[in-house]
């Protein structure tokens, strides 16, 4: 395929991914009005409901800017050959493979970074400020960039040059190299994310002794889940949304809550979140996500090996010289529809795991603190109870709250 076929083909991806991604938008939006399922009346007063929905549409109109600023900029950074001008900024500074690439996609990021931040400013300090959840102060909110920015020059600096490594002595072999390499640090990550991750955010401590202690307690003595590792996170020094998740696995697994849940919910609420999470566990779902992720890097890699020397896929993005750097862009967008697919697979298999994580809490637990509490958080963060089915089937990791309860219920 010639290169300017390429390129169209390249357009017409960005193009049509925001007519679907919108349209989808819009379908949801045009669902905010609709009248609530019986069961979840109690969620929210009127007024606080009429609140929610505010929040939607603010959200709303706000992603129809960002996702519109989005697209024009990258539909002109390609039409006006930006790829070419900054490929040729990193070619005059070296003429090193791995370093051209660094400087490559650090003068993107950079630029995506200087682009985007005024829009994540305004989310958490406008948006957010005005419906009551920001908690961030601005000197946080900096700290946290710098932070972020920092680990993605070690981390992403460093398993790319890795990867650029492979490839310059392995050849279209380097799929294999890179493969393990990312199959490890995913595994390393997770098992010590919170070890190591989530105290550059966030001050962990461990749950102290009292009656709720004994009753988490009483609850994994039950179903014969060790528990060591009961961390609370100060989550709300950011936000006010609550949450609860489970990492690690063997030795290393913990369930981390967040502050804000354990002030919002009453202790058998909690116990029964628990009861979800240990759920996740014993159904070995997260055994399944770490493999089929990896399954699924190593058949993105085996592809891209495919490709990757093709000059084609460089050349469409607007480069003169090809390269690796600049054909893992080209693919990158050429492959997203693809992508597309297999997250929305994902998601599927996610609310699959939802559905029989709630079984396990029903079944060992109880299901009226889980209904109770699933309500207390869709109210803490202002979630959408009405939901468009389209909407849902694509982008929704959990089922909405609705057919959680439901099932609940059965
Ligand atoms: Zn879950």
């Amino acid at each position: 395929m010639n290169t300017q076929t390429l390129f169209y083909i390249i357009i017409a991806i960005l193009v049509i991914q925001f007519i679907i991604d919108r349209g989808l938008e819009y379908l949801n939006a045009k669902r905010y009005n609709d009248s609530i399922p019986p069961e979840l009346n109690d969620v929210f007063d009127r007024e606080e409901y009429r609140k929610s929905q505010e929040y939607k549409k603010t959200n709303y109109k706000f992603s129809w800017f960002t996702a519109t600023f989005s697209l024009i900029i990258t539909l002109a950074f390609l039409l006006l050959g930006g790829f070419e001008w900054v490929d040729s900024i990193a070619r005059n500074i070296s003429s090193h493979p791995i370093v051209i690439a660094l400087i490559f996609f650090g003068i993107i990021m950079i630029g995506n970074d200087i682009l985007t931040t005024p829009f994540s400013y305004y989310r958490t300090f406008v948006i957010e400020e005005e419906f009551g959840f920001n908690k961030t102060s601005k000197k946080l909110f900096w700290i946290d960039k710098a932070k972020g920015w920092l680990m993605t020059i070690i981390l992403g600096g460093g398993i790319l040059a890795l990867i650029i490594w492979f490839f310059e002595w392995a050849g279209s072999n380097f799929w294999i190299y890179t493969w393990i390499l990312v199959a490890a640090v995913s595994l390393f990550m997770n098992l010590f994310y919170s070890r190591l991750i989530v105290p550059i955010f966030n001050k962990q401590t461990p749950l102290e002794d009292g009656s709720l202690k004994d009753m988490i307690q009483a609850y994994a003595n039950k179903v014969g889940f060790e528990i060591k590792n009961i961390f609370v996170i100060d989550g709300s020094k950011r936000s006010t949304k609550a949450n609860a998740y489970f990492s690690g696995f063997g030795r290393e697994k913990r369930i981390t809550l967040y502050d804000t849940l354990i002030n919002d919910l009453e202790e058998e609420e909690i116990v029964a979140v628990l009861a979800h999470e240990v759920g996740h566990y014993k159904r070995k779902h997260i055994i399944y996500n770490i493999t089929l992720s990896i399954l699924l890097t190593g058949l993105t890699l085996y592809i891209l090996s495919i490709f990757i020397n093709n000059p084609e896929v460089s050349l469409a993005i607007g480069v003169s010289q090809p390269s690796f750097h600049a054909a893992l862009i080209g693919f990158g967008i050429l492959y997203s529809p693809i992508s597309e697919i297999t997250s929305l697979v994902m998601n599927m298999i996610s609310r699959a795991f939802e559905y029989q994580a709630d079984d396990y809490a029903k079944d060992t637990f109880s299901s009226q603190p889980l209904i109770s509490s699933l309500k207390k958080l869709s109210k803490s963060s202002l979630s959408n109870l009405t939901p468009h089915p389209a909407y849902v089937f694509m982008h929704y990791s959990h089922p909405p709250l609705i057919a959680r309860i439901r099932n609940l219920k059965v």
